[in-house]
């Protein structure tokens, strides 16, 4: 599969500055902020700093030191967000995956009980 990564997404412009977030955490390799429309009380993302489209690219492509960023910021969202009772970390991935920002994301969502997974 090709990766075209387009460098004109909102989280690049987040990246660059370019407009502005409501930071939870970063580190060298990834940054954690509040989406802007949240779906339950607890809703952050977190994204690397690398131009990775999707879960799959940055499990492709991306280093060992990136990807271990990564997760060093999920694990800092949660210890920070107070998520001890539980959330959902949620990569909606192209199309059938109804990804609107093709700059790889995950969401993690809690403060409240979620339901199930899917309603289809
Ligand atoms: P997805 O459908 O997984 O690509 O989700 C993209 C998410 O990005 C949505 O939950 C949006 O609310 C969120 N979002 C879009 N623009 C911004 C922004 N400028 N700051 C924070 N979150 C945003």
């Amino acid at each position: 599969m090709e990766y075209a990564y387009d460098d004109q997404n909102i989280f690049a412009k987040i990246l660059r500055g370019e407009i502005p977030n409501k930071t939870v955490y970063e580190n060298d390799h990834a940054l954690a902020f509040h989406d802007i429309q949240p779906q339950a009380p607890v809703h952050v993302l977190v994204i690397p700093k690398g131009p990775y489209m999707s879960l799959d690219h940055f499990a492709r492509d991306a280093s060992a030191d990136e990807q271990a960023g990564f997760f060093q910021a999920v694990a800092a969202v949660c210890d920070q967000m107070g998520l001890e009772e539980g959330f959902r970390g949620i990569s909606n991935t192209r199309g059938h995956g109804v990804q609107e920002v093709p700059h790889y994301h995950m969401h993690i969502i809690g403060g409240k009980p979620l339901g199930r997974m899917l309603s289809v």
